[in-house]
């Protein structure tokens, strides 16, 4: 069972506010430095990454646009399907643009990698990755990730963008979920 407070629906705290928040203007520095003098545009993939893009471009001093896509690649379960559907397609022209995708996590990469070569078959100058936070798995998969905030470990974490069942999206840190949660 769920309880009505967040706080004790949590194992512990993996990265803090600060943390995150450090980690985050570490990462928009050397962005601004790797892409000065282009036009940048960042595309958030929903739900997850909707707090470190908003972090992300709020660290950021060079001009970007902003776009947004939505695909599905989990149910509301833990477990990875594989499937990936574009729920929300970018409205952007993607043609001899700049591209940083920009995601909330990566576990085995199945979907980054499917919507790198999505993108990139849409006439893009370059497309990059950036994400917050990284799993042991992705490390297998043979893309590479330009901007990495945080290798975790191969646990179920919430926070930060990420959800279970559609919660927890709203906590500034990252953490594991207490078992009596999903048991
Ligand atoms: P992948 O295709 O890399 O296996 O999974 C990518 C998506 O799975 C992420 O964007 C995220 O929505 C979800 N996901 C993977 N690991 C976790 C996790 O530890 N916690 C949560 N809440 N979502 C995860
Ligand atoms: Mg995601
Ligand atoms: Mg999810």
């Amino acid at each position: 069972m769920e309880s009505t407070d967040v706080q004790s629906d949590l194992k512990h705290v993996l990265k803090s506010k600060e943390e995150i928040q450090n980690r985050i203007a570490e990462l928009a520095a050397e962005i601004d430095r790797d892409y000065e003098g282009r036009d940048l545009l960042i595309v958030g993939v929903l739900k997850g990454a909707v707090m470190v893009m908003a972090d992300l471009a709020r660290a950021l001093h060079s001009h970007v646009t902003m776009d947004w896509m939505a695909v599905s690649s989990y149910g509301s379960g833990t477990q990875s399907s594989g499937v990936v559907r574009i729920l929300k397609d970018l409205d952007t022209d993607l043609m001899g643009k700049d591209v940083l995708i920009v995601e909330d996590i990566i576990d085995s990469g199945l979907t980054l990698s499917w919507l790198k070569t999505n993108l990139e078959s849409r006439g893009t100058a370059s497309v990059e990755i950036c994400t917050a936070f990284r799993k042991p798995a992705a490390a297998k998969v043979k893309i590479p990730v330009k901007y990495v905030g945080f290798d975790i470990p191969n646990e179920f974490v919430v926070g930060y963008g990420l959800d279970y069942a559609e919660k927890y999206r709203n906590l500034d840190f990252v953490g594991t979920l207490a078992p009596h949660v999903y048991e």
